[in-house]
């Protein structure tokens, strides 16, 4: 059997007063028919990134719901996953091709966990590429495949979209993020387009205090009665950390106290990110207004969750992006946010309504200033975005959208 993830318990009952009393009524009415579908999901992994952060979420609620949903994870060693990391960056655009020598290793551990994979299910949700394989060599194990795209592939390596391509055409329905994420060729059969969500009761966007807020923050040497700009995210060029620290110093000419939190987490064995990390570091150049801050120095989801609460403008100057799930976790918590105009953060963001798009270090630095220097402006906009994520981007809607897909696939 592959591995099962261990799962708490969660109650839908619980988001009531945070996603509406309409959304949980259609969730229940949704579930009824559904009532004991036995649901798999499969995923490479259950720690870091996206996917498990959803999943620990979303399978309590579907089990709560009255879903018999199980998640488990495939087995992979080092030598499958140096191969699926290439595969994810070259379905991402990366120019490097892959080799056949490591097709055959992708091909062959799929087909070792297509023999581990038990069961007769009503659906199985494969997650992202690296386990796509399961169902070709599989697929009496389920009545419906669903795969369920988390990344970007609009512009995807061609040759590595050709060699998947038969996998996933396979595949009763796809799930992507955004429209534009679908690849030309891979249109046909149910396709849904289902943003991700974010927790509103997890440690990092419970909701904390003002005084517990600023009394995390202080800990790492941030004056809380001094205007707090911040952003939160990996240390990749991406990501911009540099850019937000140039916007940085555009707003200090006009408001000279300002200070800038970037709080990224960093991998261990990750020596590009470390590298981009200290060329960051070298950018703040011992500003001591400037806090960078890493998973290093004991920054996990409370504290990410107290800068986000507590900064008077966040930022997210991303110059790509594949949806922004700090944009949602900011926005949520109600606080005015910049974000670059790139992939799914025009989404989440309309400008000058919910917030505010930009793409220069200068424009940051403009709206930056507008917002701290015009306490109902940051109110405005930060009320906008907290309404826009509730509706849009909390798991209980899109356990409502995995829903509604199970229904239409058994149709
Ligand atoms: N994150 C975190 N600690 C950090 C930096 C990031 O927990 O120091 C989290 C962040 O809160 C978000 C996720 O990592 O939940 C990043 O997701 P996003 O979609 O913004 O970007 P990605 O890193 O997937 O490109």
């Amino acid at each position: 059997m592959l591995q099962e993830v261990g799962l708490g318990q969660k109650s839908l009952a619980d988001y009531t007063h945070i996603a509406g009393r309409g959304l949980i009524e259609r969730i229940r009415e949704l579930a009824e028919p559904l009532q004991g579908k036995t649901v798999l999901h499969v995923s490479a992994t259950a720690f870091g990134g996206g996917v498990s952060e959803i999943l620990y979420t979303l399978v309590p609620l579907m089990r709560d719901v009255g879903i018999d949903a199980h998640w488990q994870v495939i087995l992979g060693q080092e030598e499958f996953f140096n191969v699926t990391k290439l595969m994810h960056n070259s379905l991402q655009g990366d120019e490097q091709e892959i080799s056949d020598g490591q097709w055959e290793v992708f091909e062959a551990y799929n087909a070792m966990n297509a023999q581990d994979l038990e069961g007769e299910w009503d659906a199985i949700v494969v997650h992202d590429p690296q386990p796509a394989g399961l169902k070709q060599n599989a697929p009496q194990r389920a009545r419906h495949w669903i795969w369920r795209c988390h990344i970007d592939l609009s512009a995807p390596n061609p040759s590595t979209l050709a060699r998947m391509r038969p996998l996933l055409t396979e595949y009763d329905a796809t799930v992507w993020h955004l429209e534009q994420y679908v690849p030309a060729g891979l249109d046909g059969g149910i396709r849904k387009i289902c943003p991700p969500a974010i927790d509103p009761l997890s440690p990092k966007n419970m909701a904390l205090s003002p005084e517990d807020a600023a009394f995390v923050c202080e800990q790492f040497g941030i004056d809380t009665d001094r205007p707090l700009i911040c952003q939160v995210s990996r240390f990749d060029p991406w990501k911009d950390p540099i850019g937000v620290i140039e916007a940085y110093r555009i707003v200090t000419e006009r408001v000279p106290d300002a200070q800038l939190a970037l709080v990224g987490s960093m991998a261990t064995d990750d020596p590009e990110g470390w590298e981009f990390f200290h060329q960051t570091f070298r950018a703040a150049d011992g500003d001591p207004d400037i806090k960078i801050l890493n998973n290093l120095n004991n920054v996990g989801a409370i504290e990410v969750n107290a800068f986000q609460s507590q900064a008077d403008v966040m930022i997210q100057k991303s110059i790509r992006e594949g949806f922004g799930l700090t944009v949602t976790e900011a926005l949520w918590k109600g606080r005015p946010t910049i974000g670059g105009d790139v992939g799914g953060i025009p989404l989440q963001i309309t400008d000058g309504v919910s917030g505010y798009l930009v793409s220069t270090p200068e424009e940051t630095a403009d709206r930056t200033t507008e917002i701290l220097e015009d306490p109902e402006l940051a109110k405005r906009l930060g009320r906008a975005g907290k309404e826009h994520s509730r509706e849009h981007f909390l798991t209980p809607r899109l356990l409502r959208d995995w829903l509604d897909l199970l229904t239409e696939l058994d149709r």
